[in-house]
């Protein structure tokens, strides 16, 4: 390897994403694509903290990953409250060791006319989306400053390309995370942390299918895979996917991109 970090022809596994004896965490990750992501990384050889609002779903996903064989810890946290995400982190390093893979996934979404969209509803959002991601982000960071080597990948939303109406707040959320990702690659790139955002465009969850079931999608699901132009909605796994590349040595000199995962949507 070179004294940088990159990995020479020959030398890299070049299965993809191998996070062998990396601790990662994952928020939101017993559900969807936190799921997907959480299940991947600990494919790839990486302990997963497995950070959920739900501390049995997080468990239910946690003994999923270690009857696969895979290494997982569930935690109970609300990324909304910066005490739970110390506590938890605190958690991930006494049972693994200093973090050096955060994913901050966890996310609300938010379907309201403008004009009807009280203080706290917007507050709420943001807290979640974008501070909660500021604060797992802040959390984690000392970790791979130390190690001087981190990633993290941001989960952010295609709605961010073009905006959404009826969405603002979730949309205006997203797009904080965006230019916070942006900000923190400039900052921690010197100190062998990279920081990406993936934003998703449309993929098959229990949000979605939430959303479709209350008629908020503006359609079927697959009304709107028909559109999309690869013909399929997205899967928890494309998201994982990129998100397994992104953490891996071999996306070292991939910083402060946004990665669309999105068949062709919203590009
Ligand atoms: P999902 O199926 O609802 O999964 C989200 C998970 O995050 C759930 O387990 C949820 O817990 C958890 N969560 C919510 N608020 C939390 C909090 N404050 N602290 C900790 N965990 C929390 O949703 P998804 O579709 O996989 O979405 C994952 C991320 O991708 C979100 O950030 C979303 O905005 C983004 N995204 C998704 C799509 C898409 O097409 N699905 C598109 C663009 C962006 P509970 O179930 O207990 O609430």
């Amino acid at each position: 390897m070179h004294e940088n970090g990159l990995i020479k022809v020959g030398e890299a596994d070049m299965s993809a994403g191998k996070s062998v004896g990396r601790n990662a965490i994952v928020t939101g990750g017993a559900s969807g694509i936190g799921l997907a992501i959480a299940r991947r990384l600990a494919h790839d050889g990486a302990n997963v903290g497995v950070f959920d609002l739900d501390a049995d779903a997080a468990e239910a996903a946690a003994a999923q990953i270690r009857a696969d064989g895979g290494s997982a810890l569930a935690v109970g946290v609300d990324v909304a409250h910066r005490d739970q995400i110390d506590q938890g982190m605190d958690k991930v390093r006494a049972a693994f060791g200093p973090i050096g893979i955060l994913v901050n996934n966890a996310g609300r979404e938010g379907f309201q006319p403008f004009l009807d969209i009280t203080e706290d509803t917007w507050n709420h959002l943001l807290q979640v989306n974008l501070t909660g991601t500021f604060h797992c982000c802040q959390a984690a960071l000392p970790d791979m400053i130390a190690a001087r080597w981190g990633r993290i990948v941001n989960i952010s939303s295609s709605s961010t390309h073009g905006g959404q109406p009826f969405m603002t707040h979730y949309v205006a959320s997203k797009s904080g995370v965006v230019g916070l990702t942006k900000s923190l690659a400039l900052e921690f790139g010197p100190k062998g942390v990279t920081v990406n955002t993936i934003p998703p465009g449309f993929i098959d969850t229990p949000m979605t299918r939430r959303n479709e079931a209350k008629g908020l999608l503006g359609g079927t699901v697959d009304h709107h895979a028909s559109l999309t132009p690869v013909r399929r909605a997205g899967l928890p796994e494309d998201i994982a996917n990129a998100t397994a590349f992104l953490v891996s040595d071999e996306a070292g000199y991939i910083t402060g991109q946004i990665i669309g995962v999105n068949g062709g949507r919203n590009t």
